[in-house]
Order: C-alpha cells, then sequence, then structure tokens
C-alpha cells in the first residue's frame, strides 16, 4: 500500500512538472498560428499571427529590431523614432557625456531633429524573413558520425545557404541552430547604419534604485530612451551623411493610453538572448554549485573597489558607469537565480522528470536502444565538467577582470604581424589600429582602480584553485622570496614599471616600440603569460568537454520531443526574434506577503524620501516638482502616476527594451527586467514566481511631455 501511495505521488510530480503553464514559452514568431494562436485568442489576442508575423504583406515584425547587438528596440513612430531602455542607451548617453555636459545625471533632449546626437558604430537591424532550413543543413549528417565530421558538414551547408540568402542584396543573414541543433533556421536581415539619440532621462529616473533595485520589484524606474534612424534619401540605410533623411517606417506601432489591469492579456516581441529550459538535473547542479558561485564570488570583490571609488569622484562615476552595471548586472542576476533554483526544488522536479523519461524509455525497445545511455552519461561528464570549468570561470572572471590584461591581449595582432616579419606597412596600420584603440580605452580607465583589482583578483585565483593547475606567473608570486605571496607588491611594480597604464606615456611608448619592448613590458608579460596557460591548459580541456555535454543534450532534445509528445516545446532563446505572451499579474513573493501588479510615483517618492543615502533613490527636482502639483495631465489614473507593471511572461536578457502589446498589438509598455524571485527562468520557469517588469507607457508618454517637455515627439505618435 506504502508503495502504491509512494509510486501515485511520485507520478503526480512527474506529470506536473511535464506540465507548460501558458505563461511559459519563448516561441518562434513563423509557427503562431500552428501553436499558440487558439491559446492567446482564449487568453484575450484579438489580432491573428498573420498580424503578428508575416513574409507576404506588413506586420507588427516589421517594427520591431535589434537595437546595437544586444537589446530590442521598436519603431513608434512614422519617421522612424525607436524606442528600446535607457540601459540599452547608457554606453551612448555616457559618451557624449562630459563633466560639463552630465547627460546622465541630467538627461538629453533634443527638441528638434537638428539637435539629435550621432552614435557612429551603432546600428539597428530589422528581421527580413525567417526559414526553417534544416533539412538541407542535416541531410547528409549521419547519428554516427564524429563530431568533427558533423560540424564540417553543417557549416558547408550553411555557408552555400548564406550564399545564395544574400546574393545580389545588401542583406545579411545566418543561419541558426534551434532545439540544440536539431532543427536549423536562415534568418535574413536588414541592417541600418545612422542611429540618432533623440532623449533619454537623467539616471535618477532611467536606472531609479540603481543596483540596489535592479531585478527587483516593486520597481520605480522609468528604464526608456529614443533614437531615430536615418536612411539615405532613396530610403536605403547608409552611414551618416549630412544628406540622410529620417527613415519612412515600414510599420509603427499604435500607443495605448488607456492602462492596464490585472488578467490583461500582454504579449513581448523582440530578441531574448539565451535560455537553457532543457538542461538535466546535472545540469542544474552544475550552475547552481560551480557557474554562479564562482563567477558571484570574484564580481564581488571586483564590485566592492569600483564602487567606493566611484562614490568618491564624479569624473571615476562618469568613467565606469556603463562597465559597473554591466558587472553589477550578472553578479545581481545569479545571487537570484541560484536562490530561486532552490526554493522552486529545480534538482528534485527535473529529477522526477528524468525519472518519468527513463520508464516511458526503457517502457520501449527501439527507444531503450537510443536513449537510455543518456542520463548516466551526462551524469558523468558533468563529474568530470564541474573542476575544468570551474577553473574556466575563475581565469575568465579574474584575469580578464583586469582591464589592463585584457588591453594588452588586444594588442596581439600587432606583436603577431611583427612575429611574422608582415610587411611596414600592415605592421604601420595595426600600430594605428591599436593607438585608436587606446583612446578609447584610456578615457574610461583609472589605473589606481584596475592595480587594487589585479592585486585582489589574483589572489583568490591563486587561493582557489589547485595550485598544481595554475599558471606558472601566480605560484612564482605565491612562492618566491621577493613577493611571498604579496599580491599588492607584484601589481605595484607592474604598475609602476609598464607603459600601458597611462594614455599619454602608452601612445609614445606603442608609437616607436618594437617587437623585443613589446614583449618586456611587464603588463604584456603577465598578459601573455596568463593567456598562454589559458590556451594550452584551460579552454581546450573545456571546449571539449562542452562539446561532449552539448551533443547529448542535442540527443536528449530529440528523444524529449519524442517520448514526451503530449508536451509543446520551445526552442531555447538563442538571439532570434520570438515572441512570448501572458497576463498582467501580481505574485505572491514569500508567505503572507502578496505584490501587487503596478506601482505608482508615490512609491518612487516614497523610496526617496525614506533612504537619503547617496546615489541610490535620486529624484530629480523636477519631477518631484510635478508630483506635488499632482501635474499627470492626461497620463495619471485616479489620481495617481503609475510607473511600472509585471507580467507572467517569459523573457530574458535581449528582450531589454521590448515592446508589451496588448491584444490588439498597441503599445502599453516597455520591458526592461524580471524579478529578483523569478530570475532563475533561464533554466526553470516557475509561473507563481516569474514576472516580467516594464514600464507603463503612460509614464514614458508623461516623461517626454510633462518632464522633458518634449511634447513634440508625440504628435509623431499614433496615439489610441
Ligand atoms: N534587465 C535585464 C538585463 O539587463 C534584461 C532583461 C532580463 O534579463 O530579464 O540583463
Amino acid at each position: 500500500m506504502k508503495m502504491i501511495k509512494h509510486y501515485l505521488l511520485f507520478l503526480l510530480v512527474a506529470l506536473s512538472v511535464l506540465k507548460l503553464r501558458a505563461d511559459e514559452g519563448i516561441w518562434l514568431p513563423m509557427l503562431l498560428e500552428q501553436l499558440n494562436e487558439q491559446e492567446m485568442k482564449t487568453m484575450g489576442l484579438k489580432i491573428t499571427a498573420e498580424d503578428i508575423y508575416s513574409i507576404n504583406h506588413s506586420s507588427m515584425k516589421d517594427g520591431i529590431l535589434l537595437f546595437g547587438t544586444g537589446c530590442t528596440g521598436s519603431l513608434i513612430s512614422p519617421e522612424g523614432l525607436l524606442i528600446t531602455n535607457h540601459h540599452c542607451g547608457l554606453s551612448l548617453i555616457q559618451k557624449h557625456s562630459s563633466l560639463e555636459h552630465d547627460y546622465l545625471k541630467q538627461g538629453f533632449w533634443a527638441m528638434n531633429k537638428a539637435e539629435e546626437l550621432l552614435n557612429p558604430g551603432l546600428t539597428v537591424t530589422f528581421i527580413v524573413r525567417m526559414e526553417d532550413v534544416s533539412e538541407r543543413v542535416l541531410a547528409e549528417v549521419g547519428e554516427e558520425m564524429a563530431l568533427t565530421e558533423k560540424k564540417a558538414i553543417i557549416d558547408a551547408r550553411i555557408k552555400e545557404i548564406i550564399a545564395e540568402a544574400t546574393e545580389g542584396t545588401h542583406y545579411e543573414a545566418v543561419v541558426k541552430p534551434f532545439y540544440q541543433g536539431n532543427e536549423y533556421y536562415l534568418i535574413v536581415s536588414e541592417k541600418y547604419l545612422d542611429v540618432r539619440l533623440v532623449g533619454a532621462p537623467p539616471n535618477g529616473i532611467g536606472s531609479y534604485g540603481g543596483d540596489v533595485d535592479n531585478w527587483m520589484w516593486p520597481r520605480h524606474s522609468g528604464d526608456f530612451s529614443l533614437f531615430r534612424i536615418y536612411t539615405a534619401p532613396d530610403g536605403s540605410p547608409a552611414p551618416y551623411s549630412p544628406q540622410n533623411v529620417p527613415m519612412k517606417s515600414r510599420y509603427f506601432f499604435p500607443v495605448s493610453t488607456q492602462g492596464v489591469k490585472e488578467g490583461d492579456f500582454a504579449m513581448i516581441y523582440g530578441f531574448p538572448y539565451r535560455t537553457q529550459e532543457y538542461l538535466s538535473s546535472y545540469g542544474i547542479q552544475y550552475v547552481e554549485e560551480v557557474e554562479h558561485p564562482s563567477r558571484i564570488a570574484l564580481r564581488h570583490e571586483r564590485l566592492r573597489i569600483i564602487d567606493r571609488e566611484m562614490s568618491k569622484s564624479d569624473k571615476v562615476r562618469i568613467q565606469y558607469a556603463s562597465k559597473q552595471s554591466g558587472i553589477a548586472n550578472g553578479y545581481k542576476k545569479w545571487q537570484g537565480a541560484v536562490r530561486g533554483l532552490r526554493r522552486a526544488g529545480a534538482v528534485s522536479k527535473k529529477q522526477a522528470y528524468e525519472a518519468e523519461f527513463m520508464r516511458r524509455v526503457s517502457g520501449k525497445e527501439e527507444w531503450r536502444a537510443k536513449y537510455s545511455h543518456i542520463l548516466p552519461e551526462l551524469k558523468s561528464l558533468y563529474q568530470q565538467f564541474r573542476p575544468v570549468a570551474r577553473h574556466f570561470w575563475y581565469f575568465q572572471e579574474a584575469a580578464y577582470a583586469i582591464e589592463l590584461i585584457d588591453f594588452a591581449a588586444e594588442l596581439g595582432e600587432l606583436t603577431a604581424l611583427m612575429q611574422g616579419g608582415a610587411s611596414e606597412a600592415a605592421i604601420a596600420d595595426a600600430r594605428s589600429k591599436a593607438l585608436r584603440r587606446a583612446k578609447g580605452f584610456f578615457n574610461n580607465y583609472e589605473p589606481k582602480i584596475d592595480r587594487e583589482i589585479m592585486a585582489v583578483m589574483l589572489r583568490m585565483y591563486a587561493d582557489s584553485i589547485p595550485a598544481s593547475q595554475q599558471p606558472e606567473v601566480l605560484r612564482e608570486i605565491v612562492n618566491s622570496k621577493k613577493y611571498q605571496g604579496d599580491f599588492e607588491l607584484f601589481a605595484q611594480e607592474v604598475f609602476t614599471e609598464s607603459a600601458f597604464t597611462n594614455g599619454r606615456s602608452f601612445e609614445s611608448f606603442l608609437t616607436n616600440a618594437d617587437l623585443r619592448q613589446i614583449e618586456k613590458d611587464p603588463a604584456y608579460q603577465l598578459m601573455a603569460q596568463l593567456v598562454s596557460h589559458y590556451y594550452s591548459h584551460i579552454l581546450p580541456p573545456f571546449q571539449q568537454l562542452k562539446a561532449q555535454i552539448d551533443e547529448l543534450n542535442r540527443l536528449y532534445m530529440q528523444a524529449q520531443r519524442e517520448v514526451f509528445s503530449e508536451k509543446r516545446f520551445y526552442p531555447d532563446a538563442n538571439f532570434s526574434l520570438r515572441l512570448t505572451y501572458g497576463k498582467v499579474q501580481g505574485y505572491q513573493p514569500r508567505d503572507a506577503v502578496v505584490y501587487r501588479y503596478y506601482t505608482t510615483l508615490s512609491g518612487a517618492i516614497d523610496k526617496y524620501r525614506n533612504h537619503p543615502e547617496k546615489g541610490v533613490y535620486d529624484l530629480p527636482e523636477r519631477l518631484m516638482q510635478l508630483y506635488q502639483d499632482k501635474d499627470y495631465g492626461p497620463y495619471g489614473q485616479e489620481g495617481e502616476m503609475r510607473i511600472g507593471f509585471i507580467t507572467t511572461t517569459h523573457t530574458t536578457g535581449g528582450n531589454s527594451g521590448s515592446p508589451v502589446f496588448d491584444g490588439e498589438g498597441r503599445l502599453i509598455g516597455l520591458y526592461f527586467d524580471r524579478n529578483w524571485e523569478g530570475t532563475m527562468s533561464d533554466i526553470f520557469y516557475d509561473p507563481e514566481q516569474c514576472r516580467g517588469i516594464s514600464v507603463d507607457i503612460r509614464y514614458i508618454l508623461f516623461l517626454i511631455d510633462k518632464y522633458a517637455g518634449a511634447g513634440y515627439l508625440l504628435n509623431e505618435m499614433k496615439l489610441e
């Protein structure tokens, strides 16, 4: 009896793990009609799958763009005006900022098109079409082939497909693997090269709450910025020219001024970067116990140093703004993820799922032969992988955290040419390229900070990785009579003797230096020793084991789709265009605590008044005044200014800046983050805890119009 009860209980857990809730999923837009449209309609979608994605006529996909190389944006006017996050535009806003024009602190608003700021190098990319090319890519690939042979065949097919797809056009194309390499899709895109900054609120609004509030709900930031795309007069993409004209948008989104309420349907369109939803329990354990903790520990120390110096000096605050936010972002997210995975019992739920998988597999001869080895082999591979990957992450997060090492490594091209006896002209070219790069680097570089980071990072590396596996240079610092483990002394020496630590000395050094002089520089030497150890001892075993794990994961994915045929599978995010949908909904983060689905300006003011510590909750005066006067124009609701709301949609990094739509395809918000309890959704989605955080579009309209006085921009938009 007890046995039966136990079995029933187990079955129940396994079945609940199998169930995919409507909110989970990062769906392919061209498969919506087949897989999702029905369900979306019952949830509140009023338009059709064809309206969302079509290759025959204009559809919502034509208004969605990849902003730069890591975010999403969308068109909101017929004249190429686009909206994305403040944190996506941050490095550009920083580039335009100086102590005299502190756009980070004050915000920036072009009051007409002539005042918009150029951003050389910034691009936006639209998707022209996506196409399943799996059959062609995999036609000659056999199950028994060696990995390298498979790869060679796949790469060759991909090359052909790309060449055909782009021939005679200015389009770009990639072929990406989906479902762990069981399917391949061709993605054809069009890139625009002249993108100008139109407006950005000050940090005190755009990233209100800073690191303290990052990855958190309740949230009060107005995380948006505006840019405009320009084209050649004939409408084609072109680099900046005074002749360029604002883009004539093929599609742009109407903006809803109606607001949202609990239970409303919401969908998010964009370029989610990477998820790993089909990891085995061993994979989750590895992330939870090895990868995330190693990275968190090292970033903790690095940030301690950077934060301290940023709070002491405005110059350093501007120089390090973008770098710091990148480091802090991952640091905090991984902490939330580790906590969330534990709380959700992700490992034991996966184990129950795997037990059900094995039960089904062993019940059928064909599956037993093909699939029963997968999980035991993954288990043993992860055992080998854990120490190797730990070393890999220590190197990445300690050695490459030292900016000087990273910078010196960039001289590789020049020194390789010098070593290979390349022509004078080629060397001169590489030299001037390095000098140009150096200018950008030293603009945002404070040697004092980097010296301290060098000492601390190298010490942590030496303390944490088995001595026999460490690069020689670390053992020398620990064991030599000279240093006796004094990493500060070592760093001090490198920084005193190297020509790489300040812009002016580096410029005059590199202008004349020959190979021998470069190689003698202590910063270059340290880099060369560390990097050569990395390429000979750390990276090869890491890559080899990872390739074996990836191949097994491919087979496991294939097996899951076959064995759990009742389940609807979506491919992991891979930085391709996707749609996710769900509802506007609050949640219960812990016992007895319920979070409402929206926040208000009163909440922002409350944080400001009750947390006077500098730099976290600094609301600009003008916003305080508007609050005092309750001057919300048509954008308020019931006497309040709403700021953010949350949805059950399944999103990840890369979705930053994604538009959030109602059932009619109107813009209701701008996605920018997830909640702390739900950051594990990249690996394990829990519908009770995972929420996407968006800025209410009405707060954005209010800021443009009432706060910035740039209401002229609203005239371009279609408000409904
Ligand atoms: N705020 C997130 C980030 O900066 C992006 C969105 C997400 O990952 O949910 O990485």
